[in-house]
């Protein structure tokens, strides 16, 4: 049945970008070329992803403009699909391991607060037994998934909607954006784990390059001990995004209360362009030049964990500051105007925020 009514706004937002930013073929640098977006429905409601892709711009790799999409969206949902992967999880979980019939799963899934219809349920029920049937016997599928890129970046994740039930094992290549195997395991030690891992990297004509999780103890072992010598590194960034958290929250109250002191700038450029219209004013050219400064240091964002927007835009402030400064001195040297006094305003307002 398709759907009534509209979907409602997204409860959620993450932005999601890609953690490796080199070419898995050539390793030259590639660029962030385009943001897809993308609403899906969690067991946490309605998240809405805005997804950075990058692209390898050199003519001569073989991997030229093929978009490379952020490593964790497949852990968020299949592609193409409206509903997140720990609601097929928690759909599969419910009919295998508590023989929950399709009105009993809608009737849970509606108690929490996920909004579908029964006929969904039983699309849903579909996808997860493909995902289960997704067989290392057929090697041809694996095979001819993963041939164009001559190379295959793992990913592992475990989903468990479920406390105490078993966990559904996702194995995706990050590059194809292709599930390569799934498993349900009620628990998965480091030895399961790695016979998971090679039974995969057996099946497949091209070598794994790369390996990324969120870092558990359980999958980094297993992925030493299957696929030693390739490097697992998601973990890195995970752990730094983590331990960064802090400091990050930090940052954006500073930067916050950095943009209160230069919020009147628009107020200032556009009183400069009034007086600038029909006579040439070199000073109007130089105020509107420091007001556009402001503007763009405002909007000019950091990189967190690793490139702080609040630092960036204090360093920025500063600079600017110090030109006025420079600026206005060598003004108070020549003739009095009101482009002046405005200078000095300007100064003074870029001044107090700097000294924040
Ligand atoms: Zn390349």
């Amino acid at each position: 049945m398709a759907r009534t009514a509209a979907r409602p706004e997204a409860a959620a937002h993450r932005e999601l970008r890609p953690a490796r930013e080199d070419c898995p073929h050539c390793g030259r640098r590639t660029w962030a070329d385009y943001t897809n977006h993308r609403t899906v429905t969690t067991l946490d409601g309605l998240l809405r992803l805005d997804l950075t892709v990058r692209r390898c711009p050199h003519p001569d790799c073989p991997l030229h403009l093929r978009p490379y999409r952020p490593e964790e969206e497949g852990r968020v949902a299949l592609p193409q699909h409206e509903f997140g992967l720990d609601v097929i999880a928690l759909v599969g979980s419910l009919r295998y391991a508590r023989h929950r019939t399709v009105t009993e799963i809608h009737a849970e899934l509606t108690a929490r607060g996920v909004r579908v219809c029964p006929r969904t349920v039983t699309n849903l029920l579909d996808r997860y037994d493909e995902l289960r049937a997704l067989g290392l016997t057929d090697t041809q599928r694996l095979r001819k998934l993963t041939a164009a890129w001559g190379r295959v970046v793992l990913a592992i994740d475990g989903l468990q909607p479920d406390v105490g039930h078993e966990v559904l094992w996702v194995l995706r290549d990050c590059l194809s954006g292709q599930v390569l195997l799934a498993r349900s395991m009620l628990s998965a030690t480091q030895r399961d784990l790695a016979e998971l891992i090679r039974s995969v990297s057996r099946a497949l004509a091209v070598p794994v390059v790369g390996v990324v999780s969120d870092g558990q103890h359980s999958v980094r072992k297993a992925v030493a001990e299957a696929l030693p010598g390739v490097p697992h590194q998601l973990c890195h960034f995970h752990y730094l995004r983590e331990a960064a958290r802090p400091l990050y929250e930090m940052d954006r109250h500073a930067k916050k209360e950095l943009k209160k002191h230069v919020r009147g700038v628009r107020k200032l450029e556009r009183e400069a362009e009034r007086e600038a219209e029909g006579n040439d004013d070199r000073q109007g050219v130089v105020t509107r030049g420091y007001c556009a400064a402001v503007r763009s240091a405002i909007s000019d964002d950091g990189r967190p964990p690793l490139d702080a927007s609040g630092l960036k835009l204090r360093g920025r402030l500063r600079a600017i500051h110090e030109s006025l400064g420079r600026a206005a001195e060598s003004l108070s040297n020549a003739s009095s105007s009101s482009s002046k006094a405005k200078a000095k305003a300007a100064a003074e307002k870029g001044g107090r925020a700097a000294q924040h």
